[in-house]
């Protein structure tokens, strides 16, 4: 008897929703449902799909097959798209609660989650065609957003479909009662130390596309990207991973939560459920805001001694070496059971899911470090730095075609010094 029917939704003819570059659903449903297929059967599952290419099937015609197959259960695969590009997360739907197929869509959504990291929605009811014609109990999983444009992003990368089908099949088999055999499954972990990956441009272009509003932290993202690279550099912390924890932790710098842009705290330092706005740590400049950020994280994933003089406020709290890798970022992700984020279940593979859409961003070679720049330039540079009116004096020599005063640069950036 068959266990599970598949159903990738959308194909052919009708391409479903389609991102902000072109992503079509019907394409990133059939490939999750082919990879969750092969895992589902590799766990010894039974399962047969509604299609397998990129053909056009009614929603009527989905559930004849599964009826007629009988089918014990039938899982409908689906991308999520809505009037605001800020829509966030997963979502799994039923037909009505109370029955198996709650159950099921229970079970799929919290697997989902945990292996993706997307916000959590829940799980919905509604009267979709396929969930009310088929017979057995049936679910509907909505992954996550295409219209969002990282969202969108991340369905593009293989990586984050991998770990989008395995959440599906490990969701399924859960709800099947039939424990999870390791094997093919991907356990690679990704090391906090270490050089960047990507380029400064990726990161920024990347920011600015989740950002997607004037909304800008005490510095321009473009110089806040440098500070990261400098001060991740100096201390042997990947500059990309600190990036992307920050991108991740103040919603693409458009903050909303309880830190305020004004407190340079770019990862919640400090900050407690419960908290309210601007009570977590504040530091004094976005560069120190940043070092305290990279002392944090060199705090979990190293020994080492630090470089700089400690900024850090809670550096002496953190038990070293405790979290080497982003994915132990969550306490409840970690085997040593502490953490950066408390509970934190899916906080790292979310951080991971930031770096591997932001590797898709193209690098746009930079033009200040090749420039020649002039020494009134320079020592003009260094007197601001000193000042804290700038952070870094690499970002502004290509943007300056003759000497300024201090009190010129003060009228461009808004900003009174004594
Ligand atoms: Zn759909």
């Amino acid at each position: 008897m068959l266990d599970i029917m598949i159903d990738a939704g959308h194909g052919g003819s009708d391409p479903g929703a389609v991102g902000p570059t072109s992503l079509k659903e019907k394409d990133i449903t059939l490939k999750l449902a082919n990879k969750a297929g092969a895992l589902l059967k590799q766990q010894g599952i039974s399962i047969a799909h509604t299609r397998t290419t990129d053909v056009f099937v009614g929603l009527s015609d989905r559930a004849v097959i599964a009826n007629s197959a009988a089918a014990k259960y039938f899982l409908s695969i689906h991308i999520n798209s809505s009037g605001s590009s800020a829509s966030t997360g997963t979502e799994t739907y039923a037909l009505a609660a109370g029955g198996e197929g709650e159950k099921l869509a229970k079970a799929m959504q919290q697997s989902l989650v945990k292996s993706i990291g997307l916000t959590d929605r829940g799980v919905k009811f509604a009267n979709f065609a396929v969930l009310r014609e088929t017979k057995m109990p049936a679910a509907l999983v909505e992954v996550c957003f295409i219209n969002n444009p990282n969202e969108e992003a991340l369905l593009r990368n293989e990586a984050f479909l991998d770990k989008a089908a395995l959440g599906i099949a490990k969701g399924a088999a859960a709800f099947l009662g039939i424990s999870w055999k390791d094997g093919g499954e991907q356990k690679n972990l990704t090391p906090i130390m270490g050089a960047s990956q990507l380029h400064t441009s990726q990161m920024i272009s990347y920011a600015v596309k989740g950002n997607g509003s004037p909304k800008l932290p005490n510095c321009p993202l473009e110089e806040l990207a440098g500070l990261f690279a400098e001060e991740a550099e100096i201390e042997g912390v990947r500059a990309d991973v600190a990036w992307a924890q920050s991108l991740k932790e103040t919603g693409y710098f458009k903050y909303g939560g309880i830190v305020l842009p004004e407190q340079n705290n770019y990862a919640g330092i400090g900050a407690l459920n419960g908290n309210r706005q601007g009570q977590a740590a504040s530091f004094d400049s976005p560069r120190i805001g940043v070092r305290a950020q990279i002392q944090h994280l060199k705090a979990y994933a190293s020994t080492e001694a630090l470089k700089q003089e400690l900024v850090d406020p809670r550096f002496g709290l953190v038990k070293r070496g405790s979290a080497r890798y982003v994915e132990w970022l969550g306490y409840e992700d970690n085997p040593n059971g502490v953490g950066w984020a408390y509970p934190g279940r899916g906080y790292g593979g979310g951080i991971m899911n930031i770096l591997n859409a932001m590797s898709n961003e193209p690098v746009t070679p930079g033009t200040s470090e090749n420039s020649n720049i002039p020494v009134w330039q320079r020592e003009g540079l260094e007197k601001l730095v000193a000042k804290g009116i700038i952070q870094t004096p690499g970002y502004w020599t290509d943007k300056m075609d003759q000497p300024i005063t201090v009190g010129e640069v003060i009228g461009i950036l808004g900003k009174m010094v004594d």
